[in-house]
């Protein structure tokens, strides 16, 4: 056997064994690492993808995956943030017709 183009690509097989990934499809291809499988590549397995996407949901619902998480934010942002916070608040004090604190100066 020789051992020529030795890229790591899926080899196609027919086998009654189901997907190790429990999708319960049949296995059509054996991958490079040996593991047999329903689709060329793991990602493709709908058993790979409904955990994928369930576990970026369950991400953004726990609020790990927040964009918004100020914690997450690099310094750059959290400064830039409290700069237009800052000028947002101030505002309301130059404006005569507002709630400011200026009425009950
Ligand atoms: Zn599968």
């Amino acid at each position: 056997m020789s051992k020529r183009g030795s890229h790591k690509k899926s080899i196609e097989i027919e086998s009654n064994n189901y997907c190790c990934y429990g999708c319960g499809n049949t296995v059509r291809f054996i991958s490079p690492g040996g593991k047999e499988m329903c689709e060329s590549s793991a990602n493709k397995c709908p058993n790979n993808r409904k955990k994928n996407s369930e576990s970026l949901i369950r991400g953004y619902k726990s609020g790990k995956r927040n964009p918004y998480n100020y914690d997450e934010l690099p310094q750059e942002t959290k400064d830039r943030m409290r700069w237009s916070k800052g000028k947002i608040l101030k505002e309301p004090l130059f404006e005569y017709d507002g709630t400011g604190d200026h009425k009950k100066l």
